[in-house]
């Protein structure tokens, strides 16, 4: 490798070099910072994505933001849609023109509305925080502005493009060149692959994708249009998906949208951003013209599905997080957030061998934990994928008649209207976003039966493995989840003036092991205690259960060897491994577009980004 001028961070020792910082890069160097490890952040481009790719941060990712203090200040920026705008999804004939008829709606209520029925029904159902709209353009400028300016363990480097990394017997040795073409060789102990689809660390990792990209190829137009905004007053959507198969997006509430066309019902020959989005507006095959102030950006793009066949080397020095990890349609909206949530979940591992006090089954449990939901949020995604095909082949050859007065035009319309009905919001699969379930050996199960899963119903359980339930206490105001420490948190509900010393005996063996433990003593909470199933709850660094029990339990298990477990230093006795059934299922689910060209998978890359 041809190497470059001498520079003094050539010779930099850092324990964690993360490389890309998109959305989940940086999430994760949030963490790592909460959890005081130094860690280099090398991204390849000097700016955020200037792509509106990501346009609902789900209710998990804003509970993530919740426990990194960062919900409201992040559904207050100036980018952020406003708390009583709608989630709202329309399947009209046209976006605008006269005739125009609405087959069906998803009729979501705005952050304002959800946010009172989370209150009105807690009872453990609910996520801490609901959903929230706003672009990745906003997003990622807004946490990259927090990783420069309000972290201390962080390295940022912004214009330095991955070229390789080496493993040597005790790390890794990660090779950079920058922008002046100085390249940069870091040694460090972990390296992490938060570089996208295209995923340069992935692939030198020996990693191989299962699933590809789809053989769909759309164009997106990114525009500012006052017209249209005015235009659509008084009957404000989110999403828009007409009956020519191409759908626009309200990014802002205000006016700022997006268009997005399949390419292969364009006319051939060069693309014109504005006769696409003409396009979109106008129904069937007409166009309905609008001043546009501003076409943002536009390009095509392939919509991927795949899921990596690892998240981490075999050597445990290389774990990949995000689109390097896994990469799925828009649908549901399980790219970013499951990124969010991959980032949340590997920092306190890393933090913990880096600590001391976490062995290799942490570092292993990742992809045995995060790979299976992942998975489960790829199957939805197709199936949500699925039900917009079977909305379009339900619509007659001659369109025209959707928008017709004739008794045969209404009965169709109604059958429509009972399809999308009955098919309902792809954004709101409460068991795919809450229902969380790990199986892995540093999960000290307690022999309890699991529940029937389903991706759309969210039943609360603090089994182990589970994400806890949320559930406001006596005060009405304050999430348990507020409570939580940075790491570690034992909740111990306690009646009266019950005595509380039962877990002391935690916090003693947490010493012993170096083991960052909070204690949270919640007495008189009968609610939530009732929601939480057991006085006593051990929540990991991630918001999951590792172990739960009563008093009675407590006095007759070794502490110790529950910290052990959970920590990943000795795998619990009786775990099971989930069977490989999931995995054959879900490569059936892949095999018509499984190109098993690794190449494949970054070939939509355009602008310097990978969609
Ligand atoms: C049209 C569209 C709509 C979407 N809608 C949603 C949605 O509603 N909800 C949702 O959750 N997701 C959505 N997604 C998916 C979401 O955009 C991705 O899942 C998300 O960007 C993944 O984040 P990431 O950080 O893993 O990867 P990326 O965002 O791709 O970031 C990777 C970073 O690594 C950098 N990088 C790459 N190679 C190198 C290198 N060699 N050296 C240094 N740096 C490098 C890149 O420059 C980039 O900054 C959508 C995607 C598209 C295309």
């Amino acid at each position: 490798m041809k190497m470059g001028d001498y520079n003094p961070l050539s010779n930099w020792d850092v324990p964690i070099t993360v490389v890309g910082a998109g959305p989940v890069g940086m999430l994760l160097a949030l963490q790592l910072d909460r959890l005081g490890i130094p860690h280099l952040l090398a991204e390849r481009n000097l700016h955020t994505t200037q792509w509106p790719k990501m346009d609902l941060t789900s209710t998990r990712s804003m509970e993530i933001l919740r426990v990194l203090g960062l919900a409201n200040e992040y559904r207050a920026l100036e980018g952020s849609v406003d708390v009583d705008a709608n989630f709202d999804c329309v399947f009209p004939t046209r976006v605008l023109g006269d005739g125009r008829k609405v087959l069906g709606e998803w009729k979501l209520p705005s952050v304002r509305a959800q946010m009172a029925e989370i209150r009105q029904n807690n009872d453990g159902s609910q996520p801490a925080e609901p959903g929230q709209r706003c672009t990745q353009i906003v997003f990622e400028a807004w946490v990259k502005d927090i990783v420069r300016t309000r972290t201390s363990c962080v390295q940022s480097r912004f214009g330095w493009t991955y070229v390789g990394h080496e493993e040597t017997r005790d790390g890794i040795a990660t090779t950079f060149v920058d922008q002046a073409g100085v390249t940069h060789v870091i040694r460090s102990k972990y390296l992490v692959a938060c570089d996208g689809g295209g995923s340069r660390v992935r692939k030198a990792a020996g990693i191989k994708m299962i699933g590809g990209p789809m053989p769909l190829q759309l164009h997106l137009v990114h525009f500012k249009s006052q017209e249209l905004a005015r235009e659509l007053d008084g009957r404000r959507f989110w999403h828009a998906f007409p009956i020519h198969g191409g759908f626009l997006i309200d990014q802002d509430g205000r006016d700022t949208f997006t268009a997005h066309f399949a390419v292969d019902q364009l006319p051939p020959g060069p693309i014109d951003p504005y006769e696409l989005v003409y396009r979109v507006l106008g129904g069937f095959d007409q166009k309905h013209a609008i001043k546009i102030d501003e076409i943002l950006v536009h390009s095509n793009w392939n919509p991927n599905f795949a899921v990596a066949e690892c998240y981490h080397s075999e050597s445990l020095k290389v774990f990949l997080a995000g689109d390097a990890a896994h990469r799925n349609p828009p649908h549901g909206g399980y790219g970013m957030n499951s990124g969010v949530a991959d980032a949340f979940d590997l920092g306190w591992r890393l933090a913990a061998l880096l600590k001391g006090y976490g062995g290799d089954l942490l570092l292993r449990s990742y992809d045995l934990e995060r790979r299976p939901m992942m998975i489960k949020a790829l199957e939805r995604s197709h199936r949500h994928a699925m039900e917009h095909v079977k909305f379009h082949t339900m619509l007659p050859a001659d369109r025209t008649i959707l928008e017709q007065e004739t008794p045969e035009a209404e009965a169709l319309r109604r059958q429509i209207r009972d399809f999308l009905t009955a098919s309902g919001p792809d954004t709101i699969d409460r068991g795919v976003e809450l229902d969380l379930r790990y199986h892995s050996p540093v999960i000290y199960q307690d022999g309890s039966p699991e529940r029937e899963w389903s991706p759309r119903r969210y039943v609360p359980s603090t089994r182990p493995g589970s994400r806890v339930p949320h559930v406001f206490l006596r005060d009405g105001t304050t999430s348990i989840y507020d409570l939580f420490g940075r790491e570690w948190t034992l909740v111990h509900f306690v009646d009266g003036d019950d005595d509380s010393s039962a877990s002391e005996v935690f916090s003693t063996a947490a010493d012993q092991l170096e083991f960052p433990l909070k204690r949270v003593i919640l007495r008189d909470e009968p609610h939530a205690r009732r929601i939480w199933e057991r006085p006593l709850v051990l929540v990991r660094p991630d918001t999951h259960v590792a172990w739960r029990g009563t008093e009675e339990e407590l006095a007759r298990q070794d502490v110790l060897e529950i910290l052990s477990v959970v920590s990943g230093n000795v795998p619990f006795s009786g775990y099971q491994p989930m069977s490989g059934v999931y995995v054959e299922e879900f490569k059936k689910l892949v095999a018509p577009f499984w190109s098993r060209d690794e190449n494949a998978n970054s070939q939509a890359s355009i602008a310097g980004e990978d969609f």
